[in-house]
């Protein structure tokens, strides 16, 4: 069984759906409003659990009725939580979330994931040095984020940063990482460069290995070499929220098999989890995943 060490965000996504976006100043009806556990941390830790590796998180909630919820879901999915912080006076982070149309618009407040600091890393040490692979986003503080790689690295352990939401990061930093793991829109972010660049010249010249998702058209990765495509699984998208997470989660656990076998497994896990609704909602189980390969 693979061990994965995800550090990263924990939210409670309140998640409303509707026939279409309202404009600004619009008000509009919605069709139904409900309440989903989600960050990109939680959501990586509990797809990469259903797909049967042995998970830790590291991160945070606050002392609110939110926190209280998040930490017993990530119970519920088998996720070891002896790193989640609950911090006092502080609220749990929250994404306010609106899918219409296929598509989802998405606002976080970041709140307890903010306290995630390098300390809290450092502390967490010994978890990360017996991971197969770690895996961190950056929803929590940047120097967080550069902890994990340092430390990672130091421990000889690979490192996959999904870059989301994108920021410009010093490429020292992005060569500790074994993989990057961004869209194209990330990607171009991440190195500073034009949004329009082509998105192979951009993954020819990052500092690190680069995982690049496209969507319905799959992934392309470059590991020394031509970049190489897997195509997408043909599948009916109903909600593509998560996708990039189960993705991530689901490169980690099967990277040890090896890059482009990792890269397939991780295209199709993310295609079954957009035929349902929500980010934790359509995250296949392995036996799921094995019955759709
Ligand atoms: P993000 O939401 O982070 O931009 P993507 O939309 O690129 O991520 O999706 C991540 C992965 O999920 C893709 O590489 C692909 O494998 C899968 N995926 C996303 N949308 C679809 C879709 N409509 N059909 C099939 N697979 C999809």
């Amino acid at each position: 069984m693979a061990r994965v060490v995800v550090v990263g965000s924990i939210n409670m996504d309140l998640v409303t759906l509707a026939s279409r976006f309202a404009k600004p100043g619009e008000t509009i009806l919605g069709e139904r409003f409900l309440t989903v556990h989600g960050g990109k941390g939680a959501n990586q830790a509990v797809a990469a659990a259903r797909l049967g590796a042995e998970v830790a998180l590291v991160g945070a909630v606050g002392d609110d009725a939110f926190g209280a919820q998040l930490h017993e879901g990530l119970v519920r999915e088998g996720v070891s939580l002896d790193h989640v912080a609950r911090i006092a006076d502080c609220g749990s982070g929250t994404a306010s979330i609106t899918v219409a149309e296929g598509e989802n618009h998405i606002i976080v407040v970041p709140a307890a994931n903010a306290r995630v600091t390098p300390a809290q890393i450092e502390g967490a040490q010994s978890t990360l040095a017996s991971a197969d692979a770690i895996l961190v986003q950056m929803e929590i503080p940047l120097e967080s984020v550069e902890a994990t790689l340092r430390l990672g690295h130091k421990l000889g352990k690979p490192v996959i940063l999904n870059p989301a939401p994108a920021q410009k990061l010093p490429t020292e930093w992005l060569k500790l990482a074994r993989y990057l793991t961004p869209n194209q829109h990330e990607l171009a972010i991440l190195l500073g460069a034009d949004s329009d660049e082509d998105f192979v010249a951009l993954m020819q010249r990052a500092p690190a290995p680069v995982v690049l998702t496209r969507g319905g058209d799959g992934a392309w990765f470059r590991d020394g070499g031509e970049p190489q495509h897997q195509p997408g699984f043909k599948v009916d998208a109903v909600d593509t929220t998560g996708a990039g997470d189960t993705f991530n989660a689901a490169l980690a656990v099967f990277l040890h098999e090896g890059i482009a076998p990792a890269v397939r497994k991780a295209c199709a896990a993310a295609a079954l989890s957009v035929t349902k609704l929500g980010a934790q909602g359509g995250m296949p189980t392995r036996a799921e995943l094995e019955a759709f390969l």
